[in-house]
């Protein structure tokens, strides 16, 4: 059995990207500023600062990643306060907070959210259709887990 989660036509879409990855991730923001425009933007501290410059307007901007960030993105996502995830997270170089990562990317998956990994993916999820209207994300039911006996 499933539930469903409601994201709205306007979606709440985290932003993240790794010290190396930062670059790309601003120039595909800017790219594609005028989609972003309906959409609300929350990122981690240290990305939401150069997006907001680079795009000129306001980004929710959380703690930088390795001083809890990511934490915080991925409770937003269990509390159901963030839509999407975009986290160009760099595959070449070991982080300081990477359990961190791994929490984020697991609590993504945990709640079925769309969440793009590198560019490509990126400019499929934000050209899709589903990204401009409601969508019913459909949630594991985690009742028989909730009340397993112990
Ligand atoms: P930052 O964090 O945007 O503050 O650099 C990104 C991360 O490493 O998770």
């Amino acid at each position: 059995m499933q539930t469903i989660r409601t994201l709205n036509a306007r979606k709440r879409i985290a932003l993240v990207a790794h010290d190396n990855k930062k670059k790309d991730l601003i120039e595909w923001a800017k790219y594609n500023k005028a989609a972003l425009a309906r959409h609300e933007l929350y990122a981690t501290g240290t990305t939401g600062k150069m997006m907001e410059e680079e795009l000129d307007r306001p980004v929710r901007k959380l703690m930088s990643g390795p001083l809890g960030g990511d934490q915080q993105i991925g409770s937003m996502i269990a509390q159901g306060e963030v839509d999407v995830l975009i986290f160009f997270w760099d595959p070449m170089e070991p982080q300081p907070h990477d359990p961190d990562i791994k929490a984020l990317l697991r609590l993504g998956v945990v709640w079925n959210i769309p969440m793009a990994c590198d560019r490509a993916t990126a400019d499929f999820m934000l050209t899709s259709p589903l990204m401009h209207q409601e969508y019913n994300t459909q949630v594991p039911d985690y009742q028989a887990y909730l009340s397993r006996k112990v």
